[in-house]
């Protein structure tokens, strides 16, 4: 068996309210690991709006969705949590008073005094293109994300798309692949122009190719995928030779295996929780942010800090089961300034 991370705090989900947490339990001394299964710190403000304003969070008149994921970084930098992205949570079991049990879907351990859920709306999910008997491929030949560069090196790939996820692929692994295709169902792309004109120059330079159309049907053996049907607007069809098909159509938030930790559920959606610490029913364990669920609840971003807050002040009561907690201002007093790296 893998040997566990030992650790005082595992904050499922790296979005804006993970991000905080991990300041609020480090001016109390505990040490947080943080699991995401995005390739990127953020959560939703990272992935679903990074160029948007935020005008709503105290203090700050205006803020786009990657300037608040910056800003936070920056707040946290002190307390040097250890980030574990491109990993999802999938089982959390209580194996003590209180001590968890983690596991990840990469094989990672965690051995955990404290759990806490800030999941948001779920696990973000690849949306799966409408082509028959594509699941017989997935993780043999169709790929949702890219992993490790490596496993791509001399291979005739496709990809597919037309957004920042399709284009930023393109780009990178060019150079590896022995053949490369993007294609797109039209000429116009959601992408950073200057990743889209950086793709055009490859293809000017013979490097890849850019096709229009859009795949219809797979052809291969075992999940061993060898070539992609590819209808064009005109309904005429014609084949790309591959080895491996990246569809890059987006993402979508599910709920994914949380629901399954045995906690109290409201809706079969959000964990319910205690509004004086943000614990769920099972002790040890908090939900703050999108995730949680208590009357009056507001999924913003400023509830998911107030709810961080309070979460370290009874987090450190199992993490520091024989200290007493004395409230200080991060203004005035001098322990803490020195753990901010101030004093
Ligand atoms: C377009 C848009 C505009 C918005 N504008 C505003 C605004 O102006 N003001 C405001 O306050 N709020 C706004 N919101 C809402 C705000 O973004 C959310 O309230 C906030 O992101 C919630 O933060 P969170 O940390 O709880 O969750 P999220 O940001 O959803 O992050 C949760 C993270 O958990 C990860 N995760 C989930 N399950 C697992 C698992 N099993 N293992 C590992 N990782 C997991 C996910 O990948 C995700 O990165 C907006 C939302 C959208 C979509």
């Amino acid at each position: 068996m893998t040997e566990p991370i030992k650790s005082d705090v595992l904050i499922i989900g790296a979005g804006p309210c993970g991000m905080f947490a991990v300041f609020e339990l480090g001016l109390l001394d505990m040490k947080a690991h943080v699991i995401d299964i995005l390739d990127k710190i953020g959560g939703q403000c990272a992935e679903l709006y990074p160029e948007k304003p935020i005008y709503d969070i105290p203090g700050i008149p205006y803020i786009t969705g990657k300037g608040i994921c910056d800003a936070l970084m920056a707040q946290i930098k002190p307390f040097g949590a250890t980030f574990h992205l491109q990993e999802m949570v999938e089982t959390v079991e209580r194996i003590g008073d209180p001590l968890f049990r983690v596991t990840t879907d990469r094989g990672k351990v965690f051995e955990i005094k404290v759990v806490v859920i800030a999941a948001g709306g779920g696990s973000f999910q690849p949306k799966r293109p409408p082509i028959p008997g594509i699941e017989a491929y997935e993780n043999s030949s169709v790929f949702y994300s890219v992993r490790q560069l490596e496993s791509f090196r001399d291979k005739r790939l496709l990809i597919v798309g037309g957004g920042d996820s399709a284009l930023d692929w393109t780009l990178n692994l060019a150079p590896l692949a022995r053949h490369l295709t993007l294609l797109h169902r039209r000429s116009e792309f959601r992408a950073a122009p200057d990743s889209v004109n950086k793709m055009m120059s490859l293809v000017g330079e013979g490097k890849i190719d850019f096709v229009l159309g859009q795949v219809s049907a797979l052809g291969g053996e075992g999940g061993r995928l060898a070539k992609a049907i590819v209808k064009r607007s005109d309904g005429s069809s014609f084949d790309i030779a591959c080895d491996a098909l990246l569809p890059f159509f987006g993402l979508t938030m599910k709920l994914g295996p949380v629901a399954s930790w045995g906690m109290d559920m409201k809706d079969g959606e959000y964990v319910v929780v205690d509004t004086a610490t943000f614990e769920s029913s099972l002790p040890g364990i908090f939900a703050i942010g999108d995730i949680n669920w208590y009357p009056g609840k507001l999924k913003l971003i400023l509830s998911g800090f107030h709810e961080g807050a309070l979460m370290a002040q009874k987090a450190y009561r199992y993490v520091y089961p024989n200290k007493r907690l004395i409230f200080q201002y991060t203004t005035s007093s001098t322990s803490l300034h020195k753990k901010l790296g101030v004093a």
